[in-house]
């Protein structure tokens, strides 16, 4: 750990104790690193990221299938664990670092189950108990981790427990560790990697596994963060994403903070057994997230009816008149059901149709501002699928109403990482069609607008991910690339200024 900019000790939310939490040690600007970590005490990837990605630095390779891959080195491919079967490795050094990290005490005992897919977070939680078990985590880690709270109460109550056990039986099984750990303790630890765990995830956040890292895994969480967590292979990065005085308390966000209050509290009282207490949070639905178009208006006789027919449908018993607040969250609801039934399509066709639908619902209603969820969510759903069967042009119009009205709104710091992310995606969007000649509206001059969005890029990443960080190497490769050829096509700098001050009006009009 280097920079530290935090210290610990015990905090308070909303008027109650809330174990120990982070703190700044000093003023900090938006985004300067605040820990950088090299390594998470564990971090296991899914089943399908075990076949593309190596499992000790975590790059990509080519041939792996999801997303847009923005910054896939070249001509890396991984080798297959020749004693397990399981595990893939990008180079010798890399299979020998993981070697010696612990997989040597567990990889024979893999063998047998080659065949068998078994749960990240079962290969999670065999990793740290072989460790431990080989004397190869220290004491005060050890701790650290056993202080983050396992919540196997909350695991009876709500009916996992059961599965839970059978699953800590296979892995007491598997890391041939049952003579040192007993039965309830490895329940608890599986437990306490469930509810625990965070997302493992590219610089540009597709996700790849799970991660727990004693010491990170101890930030409390708000849903108005002031630091975010990158990553970059295995190193993590606590930045800060704004600025933040002496002795605040640094949160960052267990789920999507954008989401309106009541999706907030459900999540995070599920997955993570609390019911929230932040700054936001006390608010209510008063916060920004909550904002309905028609706030003052009532709703009109329409969207009423619809909202009855929709509460009649999810209720079998009439509970007298429901009040405008209820019909309002009846149809958030609606939405959100849409949103997530197009996340569970697999033809894109399909699920376009899904949320174009759900789209027209929102902008019909006239309740929906731009900023509020599921209609972003929608939105970047809808440039994924539109992306997957080729429409790129539709996916440019989607991506300038994006960076028009939703993103300023959703992540008003320049530098907010995603939505650095999103403006990158939207210039390689641009710069492709650029290379295709295609004529998106009259006047447009797509690459230069690809390289107007690489030259915000290559300051504001600086900020978000890191100067060392893979993605904001490749943005400044790509920066001086067209830097350079923008000059050759102008001559001068006002003639470049004068014509990219008319296509800065041109982007603002495609996102109408
Ligand atoms: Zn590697
Ligand atoms: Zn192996
Ligand atoms: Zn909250």
């Amino acid at each position: 750990m280097s920079q530290d900019g935090y210290y610990i000790r015990d905090s308070t939310i909303g008027g109650q104790a809330a174990g120990k939490g982070f703190f700044s040690n000093r003023d900090l600007t938006g985004g300067e690193p605040i820990a950088i970590i090299q390594r998470p005490l564990m971090a296991s990837l899914e089943s399908e990221r075990l076949k593309d990605t190596c499992a000790n630095c975590y790059v990509w390779t080519e041939g792996s299938a999801i997303g847009s891959r923005l910054y896939v080195k070249r001509g890396i491919t991984v080798q297959m664990c020749a004693g397990c079967k399981r595990f893939r490795y990008c180079s010798k050094a890399c299979q020998k670092e993981a070697w010696n990290r612990g997989h040597k005490h567990e990889c024979k005992n893999l063998k047998p189950v080659a065949d068998k897919e078994l749960p990240k977070a079962v290969l999670g939680c065999m990793e740290i108990l072989v460790r431990r078990k080989q004397g190869l985590i220290d004491d005060q880690t050890w701790q650290l981790l056993c202080h983050l709270d396992s919540h196997i109460d909350d695991f009876k109550a709500n009916g996992n427990y059961d599965g839970i056990e059978l699953m800590a039986m296979g892995t007491s099984q598997f890391s041939a560790t049952q003579d040192t750990f007993n039965k309830d303790f490895v329940a608890q630890m599986y437990a306490r990697i469930l509810s625990n765990s965070m997302t493992l995830v590219t610089p540009t956040f597709e996700p790849l596994g799970i991660l727990i890292d004693a010491l990170l895994c101890h930030i409390n969480h708000s849903c108005h963060p002031n630091t975010y967590i990158v990553m970059d292979g295995p190193q993590m990065q606590l930045r800060a994403l704004r600025d933040i005085k002496k002795d605040e308390e640094l949160f960052i966000s267990y789920v999507d903070p954008t989401m309106p209050y009541l999706r907030r509290q459900s999540e995070l009282e599920q997955r993570w057994f609390f019911a929230c207490k932040c700054s936001k949070c006390q608010q209510g639905i008063a916060s920004q997230e909550d904002d309905w178009a028609r706030k003052l208006a009532s709703l009109t006789t329409h969207n009423r009816e619809l909202a009855n027919e929709e509460i009649k449908r999810a209720q079998d018993h009439s509970v007298g008149e429901p009040s405008d607040e209820q019909r309002l969250a009846t149809l958030q609801e609606k939405t959100f059901n849409s949103y997530e039934e197009a996340q569970q399509q697999s033809d894109p066709a399909e699920a376009i149709r899904t949320i174009e639908g759900a789209i027209a619902f929102c902008t019909e209603s006239n309740l929906w501002l731009a900023h509020h969820q599921p209609l972003p969510a929608l939105r970047d759903e809808l440039i994924v699928n539109m992306l997957a069967v080729g429409n790129y042009e539709g996916a440019w119009f989607e991506c300038a109403k994006r960076h028009r009205h939703a993103m300023p709104k959703l992540y008003p710091q320049i530098h907010h990482p995603i939505r650095v992310v999103q403006t990158w995606r939207m210039a390689m969007l641009a710069q492709y069609l650029a290379s295709t000649g295609t004529e998106v509206a009259v006047g447009a001059d797509m690459a230069l607008i690809a390289a107007m969005l690489i030259n915000t890029i290559s300051v504001t990443s600086r900020m978000s991910h890191g100067p060392d960080n893979a993605f904001t190497k490749s943005v400044q490769l790509k920066f001086s690339e067209v830097e350079g050829e923008l000059l050759g096509r102008f001559g001068s700098e006002d003639a470049m200024n004068a014509a990219i001050q008319r296509q800065v009006k041109l982007l603002s009009e495609m996102g109408k």
